[in-house]
Protein backbone atom coordinates (compact mmCIF):
# COMPACT_ATOMS: atom_id res chain seq x y z
CA UNK A 1 0.00 0.00 0.00
CA UNK A 2 1.08 3.26 -0.93
CA UNK A 3 1.71 6.23 1.73
CA UNK A 4 -1.10 8.33 2.50
CA UNK A 5 1.18 11.18 1.61
CA UNK A 6 3.49 9.72 -1.29
CA UNK A 7 1.51 11.34 -3.61
CA UNK A 8 1.29 14.98 -2.76
CA UNK A 9 5.54 14.95 -3.57
CA UNK A 10 6.63 17.84 -5.05
CA UNK A 11 10.26 18.09 -7.15
CA UNK A 12 11.98 18.53 -4.00
CA UNK A 13 10.54 15.33 -2.72
CA UNK A 14 11.73 13.61 -5.98
CA UNK A 15 15.05 14.61 -5.99
CA UNK A 16 15.51 13.41 -2.07
CA UNK A 17 14.41 10.33 -3.04
CA UNK A 18 16.64 9.63 -5.96
CA UNK A 19 19.84 10.80 -4.11
CA UNK A 20 18.15 8.41 -0.78
CA UNK A 21 18.26 5.48 -3.12
CA UNK A 22 21.06 5.35 -4.82
CA UNK A 23 23.10 2.45 -2.99
CA UNK A 24 19.89 0.33 -3.13
CA UNK A 25 19.82 -2.10 -5.90
CA UNK A 26 16.52 -4.73 -4.94
CA UNK A 27 16.73 -7.95 -6.03
CA UNK A 28 13.23 -8.47 -5.65
CA UNK A 29 11.05 -6.38 -8.35
CA UNK A 30 7.58 -5.05 -8.53
CA UNK A 31 5.01 -6.95 -9.50
CA UNK A 32 2.49 -4.45 -11.76
CA UNK A 33 -1.03 -4.97 -12.85
CA UNK A 34 -1.98 -6.36 -15.11
CA UNK A 35 0.23 -9.12 -13.86
CA UNK A 36 -2.30 -12.37 -13.42
CA UNK A 37 -0.23 -13.35 -10.34
CA UNK A 38 -1.70 -10.80 -8.30
CA UNK A 39 -5.24 -12.70 -8.91
CA UNK A 40 -3.65 -15.81 -6.86
CA UNK A 41 -5.11 -16.85 -3.82
CA UNK A 42 -1.95 -17.52 -1.84
CA UNK A 43 -0.60 -20.67 -0.32
CA UNK A 44 0.05 -20.65 3.53
CA UNK A 45 3.83 -19.86 4.72
CA UNK A 46 4.97 -23.15 6.10
CA UNK A 47 8.53 -23.29 6.89
CA UNK A 48 10.39 -20.53 8.93
CA UNK A 49 13.42 -20.74 8.24
CA UNK A 50 16.46 -17.83 7.64
CA UNK A 51 15.64 -17.92 3.13
CA UNK A 52 12.18 -16.72 4.43
CA UNK A 53 14.02 -14.26 6.94
CA UNK A 54 15.84 -12.73 4.15
CA UNK A 55 12.94 -12.87 1.38
CA UNK A 56 10.91 -10.72 4.63
CA UNK A 57 14.10 -8.28 4.80
CA UNK A 58 14.30 -7.70 0.85
CA UNK A 59 9.85 -7.16 0.38
CA UNK A 60 10.81 -4.52 3.27
CA UNK A 61 13.40 -3.03 1.29
CA UNK A 62 11.92 -2.88 -1.97
CA UNK A 63 8.64 -1.30 -0.06
CA UNK A 64 10.73 1.20 1.90
CA UNK A 65 12.69 2.06 -2.01
CA UNK A 66 9.33 2.95 -3.44
CA UNK A 67 8.14 4.36 -0.60
CA UNK A 68 5.26 2.05 0.28
CA UNK A 69 3.79 1.05 3.97
CA UNK A 70 2.73 -2.57 2.96
CA UNK A 71 3.66 -5.18 0.67
CA UNK A 72 2.45 -8.32 -0.27
CA UNK A 73 4.26 -11.52 -1.82
CA UNK A 74 2.29 -11.46 -4.93
CA UNK A 75 3.60 -8.22 -5.63
CA UNK A 76 6.99 -9.39 -6.03
CA UNK A 77 5.61 -12.38 -7.46
CA UNK A 78 4.81 -14.86 -4.93
CA UNK A 79 2.22 -16.68 -3.82
CA UNK A 80 2.84 -16.87 -0.30
CA UNK A 81 0.81 -15.46 2.62
CA UNK A 82 3.46 -13.27 3.81
CA UNK A 83 3.18 -9.38 4.33
CA UNK A 84 5.24 -6.99 5.58
CA UNK A 85 5.17 -3.25 6.83
CA UNK A 86 6.71 -0.23 8.47
CA UNK A 87 4.82 3.03 9.34
CA UNK A 88 6.68 5.01 11.63
CA UNK A 89 9.54 3.19 11.95
CA UNK A 90 8.01 -0.05 13.22
CA UNK A 91 8.19 -2.37 11.01
CA UNK A 92 6.08 -5.66 11.42
CA UNK A 93 6.84 -9.39 8.98
CA UNK A 94 3.49 -11.23 9.07
CA UNK A 95 2.26 -15.03 7.66
CA UNK A 96 -0.77 -16.67 7.53
CA UNK A 97 -2.69 -13.53 8.91
CA UNK A 98 -6.26 -13.88 10.05
CA UNK A 99 -8.59 -10.71 11.09
CA UNK A 100 -10.32 -12.13 13.75
CA UNK A 101 -12.70 -9.54 14.62
CA UNK A 102 -13.24 -5.95 13.24
CA UNK A 103 -15.65 -2.93 13.92
CA UNK A 104 -16.61 0.91 13.12
CA UNK A 105 -16.33 0.47 9.08
CA UNK A 106 -14.81 3.75 7.43
CA UNK A 107 -13.91 5.59 3.61
CA UNK A 108 -10.07 6.10 2.99
CA UNK A 109 -8.68 7.09 -0.47
CA UNK A 110 -6.06 4.07 -0.79
CA UNK A 111 -3.22 3.88 -3.07
CA UNK A 112 -1.34 0.42 -4.49
CA UNK A 113 2.30 -0.04 -5.52
CA UNK A 114 1.36 -2.45 -7.90
CA UNK A 115 -1.26 -0.19 -9.08
CA UNK A 116 0.38 3.32 -9.87
CA UNK A 117 -1.89 6.20 -10.16
CA UNK A 118 -4.71 4.70 -9.27
CA UNK A 119 -7.00 5.99 -5.71
CA UNK A 120 -9.99 4.17 -4.64
CA UNK A 121 -12.29 4.82 -1.61
CA UNK A 122 -12.85 2.12 0.04
CA UNK A 123 -14.28 1.06 3.21
CA UNK A 124 -12.95 -1.36 5.93
CA UNK A 125 -12.99 -1.57 9.35
CA UNK A 126 -11.44 1.17 11.74
CA UNK A 127 -10.41 -1.71 14.33
CA UNK A 128 -9.31 -5.28 13.99
CA UNK A 129 -8.26 -8.08 15.48
CA UNK A 130 -5.14 -9.93 13.87
CA UNK A 131 -2.99 -13.44 14.73
CA UNK A 132 -0.38 -14.95 12.36
CA UNK A 133 3.09 -15.61 12.58
CA UNK A 134 6.09 -13.56 12.81
CA UNK A 135 9.21 -14.16 10.54
CA UNK A 136 10.79 -16.60 13.59
CA UNK A 137 7.15 -18.75 13.55
CA UNK A 138 6.21 -17.14 16.69
CA UNK A 139 2.55 -16.67 16.84
CA UNK A 140 1.47 -13.54 17.16
CA UNK A 141 -2.16 -11.76 18.26
CA UNK A 142 -2.61 -8.15 18.33
CA UNK A 143 -5.29 -5.59 17.99
CA UNK A 144 -4.96 -2.94 15.13
CA UNK A 145 -6.72 0.09 14.83
CA UNK A 146 -6.09 3.32 12.72
CA UNK A 147 -3.74 3.18 9.60
CA UNK A 148 -2.19 -0.33 10.63
CA UNK A 149 -5.59 -1.96 10.25
CA UNK A 150 -6.11 -0.22 7.11
CA UNK A 151 -2.54 -1.32 5.87
CA UNK A 152 -3.09 -5.06 7.23
CA UNK A 153 -7.02 -5.49 5.46
CA UNK A 154 -5.40 -3.98 2.16
CA UNK A 155 -2.30 -7.02 2.19
CA UNK A 156 -4.55 -8.93 3.06
CA UNK A 157 -6.58 -8.87 0.20
CA UNK A 158 -3.64 -9.40 -2.03
CA UNK A 159 -3.10 -12.79 -0.53
CA UNK A 160 -6.45 -13.41 -1.79
CA UNK A 161 -6.05 -12.00 -4.97
CA UNK A 162 -8.60 -8.72 -4.50
CA UNK A 163 -7.02 -5.16 -5.14
CA UNK A 164 -8.48 -1.89 -4.66
CA UNK A 165 -10.21 -1.66 -7.90
CA UNK A 166 -12.43 -4.33 -7.10
CA UNK A 167 -14.13 -1.66 -4.07
CA UNK A 168 -15.97 -0.09 -6.81
CA UNK A 169 -18.78 2.40 -5.57
CA UNK A 170 -21.18 1.80 -8.15
CA UNK A 171 -22.20 -1.52 -10.40
CA UNK A 172 -21.40 0.84 -12.61
CA UNK A 173 -18.35 1.63 -12.31
CA UNK A 174 -15.59 0.10 -14.72
CA UNK A 175 -11.74 0.64 -13.53
CA UNK A 176 -10.22 0.98 -16.86
CA UNK A 177 -6.42 -0.07 -15.39
CA UNK A 178 -8.23 -3.30 -14.77
CA UNK A 179 -8.24 -5.77 -17.58
CA UNK A 180 -8.47 -8.99 -15.56
CA UNK A 181 -11.56 -7.99 -13.90
CA UNK A 182 -12.57 -11.52 -11.45
CA UNK A 183 -16.22 -11.95 -11.54
CA UNK A 184 -18.46 -10.20 -8.84
CA UNK A 185 -19.38 -13.31 -6.65
CA UNK A 186 -15.52 -13.99 -6.55
CA UNK A 187 -14.32 -10.83 -5.58
CA UNK A 188 -17.11 -10.78 -2.60
CA UNK A 189 -16.42 -14.19 -1.59
CA UNK A 190 -12.57 -13.41 -1.67
CA UNK A 191 -13.05 -9.91 0.43
CA UNK A 192 -14.45 -11.82 3.03
CA UNK A 193 -11.74 -14.53 3.19
CA UNK A 194 -9.18 -14.59 6.30
CA UNK A 195 -8.30 -17.85 6.42
CA UNK A 196 -5.04 -19.52 5.09
CA UNK A 197 -6.27 -22.10 2.72
CA UNK A 198 -5.25 -25.43 4.65
CA UNK A 199 -3.35 -27.67 1.76
CA UNK A 200 -3.82 -30.80 3.96
ZN1 LIG B 1 -1.59 -2.96 -2.75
Amino acid sequence: MNSPTSNAGNHTHLVDEALENQSFIPRLSLVLYPDQVLRSVCQPVETFDSALRDLADEMLSLMQHHRGIGLAAPQVGLRHRLIVSRIQDHPLVLANLEVKDSTEPRDFIEGCLSLPGVQVNVRRPERIRVTGYDQHGQRRSFGAVGLWARVLQHELDHLNGVLICDYKQHETDQCQHCPLELPTKLIEQRKHRSRPNPRR
